[in-house]
């Protein structure tokens, strides 16, 4: 997860299912507004199936609200409205992309919300690597949700993404059902998540697959990705998290996840300023957050932004942190570092 301060929650809206779209409805209610949260729960009770989920934008920070912005309206290059996007999308698990009205509320292209602007993409350097996984993991106890975004490290277009809700393997039930009531209640997302969450170990299977199909990785090599590299804010989610989740899930550390690039040593290098969070870099670089923080979909979309825009400023982006095999230990590559 990008650890940062928590401005806010926001919202989230999954209406029960019908013949007609037009009972498709939503209800955007307003951050902070608690008891809209509760009246959603109340009024769509678990027994009826979910149409989908919908991530809502955040609301900026309260300097840019005061000057009446709107949290995740449209950049100004772009003219095309914000969509929450589709949880179940983004899985692989919407059912209703022949839905005219689903499809017209909910975002079912992540790349909607990463333009890349075509002068924008002349200024990129030579880079090291052909793409770039941003991955952005939420949950402290266990894995809760393993979302990454794909870029190409010299067009900065969007490729593709893999997200999976991930479904704890070391709890109870009861225990589980708090853990993401807490996590996930307040985004609205905690019925997709109990819709789709699947075990850490078939994640990483289905990632592999993932990978494996974007030939950036084969398995019988048991190397490190070919030609790209995972990109994180911060060393957390691949020194300590994954680890972790590993040993919980009593499988070997995957070779895959042996290097990485944490995104604050680079920003560090580069701009010569210390960022010690997601936010921070988004604030100083002047990007406006989409979505909701702390929802591992749309961190991770809010970092490709901050990745894009330094590829755009002439940053190089390359590895700064590897594993090595025989001892397990990490090495920082370079030398000027967050710690
Ligand atoms: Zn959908």
């Amino acid at each position: 997860m990008a650890l940062a301060r928590v401005s806010s929650s926001s919202l989230l809206l999954l209406l029960p299912s019908s013949t007609t779209t037009s009972s498709l409805l939503h209800s955007f209610l307003r951050p902070f507004s608690t008891s809209s949260v509760s009246t959603r729960r109340l009024s769509h009770p678990r027994s009826l199936p979910i149409d989908a989920s919908i991530s809502q934008a955040s609301p900026l920070p309260p300097t840019a609200r005061e000057e009446g912005e709107v949290a995740g309206a449209p950049r100004p290059t772009s003219r095309r409205p914000w969509k929450p996007t589709c949880l179940y999308y983004t899985q692989g698990k919407c059912t209703m992309m022949d839905d005219a009205l689903h499809v017209e509320k909910f975002n079912h292209n992540l790349s909607m919300d990463l333009p890349v602007n075509a002068s924008a993409a002349d200024k990129v350097k030579p880079q090291k690597l052909d793409y770039f996984l941003v991955l952005d993991l939420e949950g402290k106890v266990e894995i809760l949700e393993f979302p990454v975004v794909m870029i190409d490290a010299h067009s900065m277009e969007f490729i593709d993404s893999f997200h999976r809700f991930v479904r704890p393997t070391g709890m109870s039930e009861q225990r589980i059902k708090e853990y993401i009531e807490g996590k996930y209640g307040k985004f609205g997302v905690d019925r997709v998540w109990h819709d789709t969450a699947i075990p850490f170990e078939e994640v990483l299977q289905e990632f592999e697959d993932w990978i494996g199909g974007h030939k950036l990785w084969k398995q019988k090599q048991g190397e490190s990705l070919n030609s790209s590299a995972f990109v994180t804010c911060g060393n957390w989610d691949l020194k300590t998290k994954v680890p972790e989740q590993c040993k919980v899930s009593k499988i070997k550390l995957p070779s895959y996840f042996m290097e990485w690039i944490n995104l604050k040593d680079i920003y560090l290098n580069f701009y010569n300023r210390r960022a010690t969070g997601m936010m921070t870099m988004m604030r100083e670089l002047q990007i406006p957050i989409v979505g909701s923080h702390h929802l591992g979909m749309d961190d991770t979309k809010n970092i490709t932004r901050v990745v894009q825009r330094m590829l755009a400023d002439g940053a190089v982006i390359q590895i700064t942190t590897r594993r090595q095999p025989d001892t397990n230990d990490v090495k920082f590559l370079f030398k000027n570092r967050i710690r």
